[in-house]
């Protein structure tokens, strides 16, 4: 039986902007490469979660598609905070990264609450900080991604920054922090898609899942016998374009 990992993409039609779908489009493929069965559930204002939860995906989004799904998300609060202490892995970019913090003051005076699962309480402002980035981070080497936000993040001790800017603005454009982190739950401000040039993010994302389920990622090629496909001249493809991908993307104006 081949084992089936389960990814949460929260608000697909309201939290989804500049290429955010790419990041479940390329842990689909990954997941399949290393013999696992994807299985891809869209989460909508009034769903359900599914029973079982590998991984959550979330994306950006206009203020008003942040105010439509609000109400939604603070209802899953406190499921999303026992994964959270279940050390589940999640990505949230931009719109959602500002929604998984505390609050969210928009340009127009209005004030959108989080579920703080992040540290980061944000403030719209009328300059929107816009164009290619590049971030250095401990954890998992430069990365590479696209902002456009008119939100200025700032964190308070429960997180860390997620990386150190390179070029671009980030969290505020002052104190050169880019992203979050507490637990497995990651936020960033980088669209672009993120996943497909920053594979130790995916990497990150898949492996943690794994060692949740109880599998060593390091035998996920053989998770499943007769199951498994070859994985290697996909993944080789795959890994070869995402390392052209990082060089232009990093080597590119803002
Ligand atoms: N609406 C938010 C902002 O402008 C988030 C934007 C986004 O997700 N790209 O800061």
């Amino acid at each position: 039986m081949t084992v089936q990992i389960h990814l949460v993409q929260l608000y697909p039609r309201q939290m989804n902007i500049y290429g955010d779908h790419g990041n479940v489009l390329t842990l689909r493929r990954q997941l399949e490469w290393r013999g696992f069965e994807p299985i891809v559930h869209d989460y909508n204002p009034g769903d359900r979660l599914p029973e079982r939860v590998d991984i959550i995906i979330g994306g950006g989004g206009q203020d008003s598609g942040q105010s439509a799904v609000q109400t939604d998300l603070l209802d899953l609060r406190s499921q999303l905070s026992d994964l959270a202490e279940a050390e589940t892995p999640m990505l949230m970019i931009c719109g959602l990264y500002q929604m998984f913090g505390h609050r969210f003051d928009t340009v127009d005076g209005q004030s959108i609450d989080g579920i703080g699962l992040l540290d980061v309480t944000t403030v719209g402002q009328t300059e929107r900080f816009i164009g290619n980035i590049v971030t250095q981070s401990s954890d998992f080497g430069r990365i590479i991604g696209y902002e456009n936000h008119s939100g200025r993040t700032m964190l308070g001790p429960g997180s860390t920054p997620l990386g150190t800017v390179v070029s671009g603005a980030g969290n505020n454009g002052e104190d050169g922090t880019e992203g979050a982190r507490s637990r497995n739950v990651l936020g960033s401000y980088l669209h672009g898609s993120l996943l497909p040039k920053n594979p130790a993010l995916s990497a990150f994302l898949i492996d943690t899942a794994l060692r949740n389920r109880g599998i060593d990622p390091s035998e996920s090629s053989r998770a499943d016998g007769s199951a498994v496909p070859s994985p290697s001249s996909a993944f080789e493809t795959a890994s070869t374009l995402a390392q052209r991908a990082r060089t232009d993307a990093g080597n590119r104006p803002r």
